[in-house]
């Protein structure tokens, strides 16, 4: 009943909040990141700031820096229990400001380091649901390896090839996300189950069922995207998130196309501001 009432409330936005997966292909490497957000200096990196010797003696009466106050950051939830095998899930079943920012797909490599670099410099922890199909993920597997082991990176599957699980056989949508699975597991070294995403969110009882069956019990949907499975410029993109970056929802992006890498302080920003913590699905359920 929850979850009805929670889909109850998708209004007019939710062609938008349920956009993903559109054909992806690349668009130029990200651009350098200049925002302040990327200055900031990272927990235990020792480096000089703004009280080295030689700045405190040209202003010794200047102030401390002013930083904009943010709600504290709350703990990390409290795992539930899943949802019965077969089950979609589309929000955060636990109370508090919790978001569960998931990325897909990989299509553009370049975006895949950039959102891994992000997620290792500022601790934001994220979802993937790669599609083995795309390189990109075997490139940056010794950057993301390391945060899969430590848990502030969840892996889910996406399948290998982004096909419509409902365009399959029961036996192809096994072949498809076994697949994955083995390619996944190689790379980072852990199994992606019980959580994966059906491409384009394209589901229905026997998907969920035959998936299921092979241990991937948990379709994780979404309720909110920054719709960028197509090209979006960079200010749709912030307009997006902060429509959709609130407590409790699952929320969409893509490692598709390099704008979002540009609005990645903006994002981030937002999180802070509004009081929230990023979770991995995996910090949610007992799974
Ligand atoms: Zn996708």
């Amino acid at each position: 009943m929850l979850r009805r009432t929670f889909l109850a409330t998708l209004g007019a936005a939710s062609v938008t909040a349920l956009t993903a997966c559109t054909a992806p292909d690349g668009q130029g490497p990200p651009a350098a990141q200049t925002h302040p957000f990327w200055t900031r200096v990272p927990p235990n990196t020792a480096v000089a700031t703004a009280t080295s010797p030689s700045v405190a003696a040209a202003t010794p009466s200047a102030p401390p820096p002013v930083t904009p106050a943010a709600p504290p950051t709350p703990p990390p939830p409290a795992r539930v229990t899943p949802p019965a095998a077969g089950t979609p899930v589309f929000g955060l079943p636990v109370e508090g400001p919790y978001l569960a920012w998931t990325v897909d797909d990989g299509a553009n490599s370049d975006v895949i380091g950039a959102y891994a670099r992000m997620a290792r410099d500022t601790g934001t922890r994220l979802t993937f649901f790669p599609n083995g199909q795309y390189q990109g993920w075997a490139e940056h597997a010794a950057l993301l390896r390391p945060m899969v082991e430590s848990g502030q990176i969840d892996i889910g599957n996406h399948t290998f090839s982004h096909t419509a699980l409902t365009k399959l056989s029961d036996q192809g949508i096994i072949d498809e996300l076994s697949r994955n699975d083995d390619y996944l597991n190689r790379l980072f070294g852990v199994s992606p189950k019980p959580f994966y995403r059906p491409p384009y969110g394209f589901r229905n009882q026997r998907t969920d069922a035959v998936a299921a069956s092979i241990g991937y019990s948990i379709p994780v949907m979404w309720y909110g995207s920054l719709a960028d499975s197509a090209p979006l410029d960079e200010e749709q993109l912030v307009r997006n998130a902060s429509e959709w970056f609130l407590p409790q929802h699952i929320v969409i992006g893509h490692a598709n196309y390099v704008p979002v890498t540009h609005v990645f302080p903006q994002l981030l920003d937002l999180i802070s501001q509004r009081g929230l913590r990023t979770v991995t699905l995996r910090d949610v359920y007992s799974a």
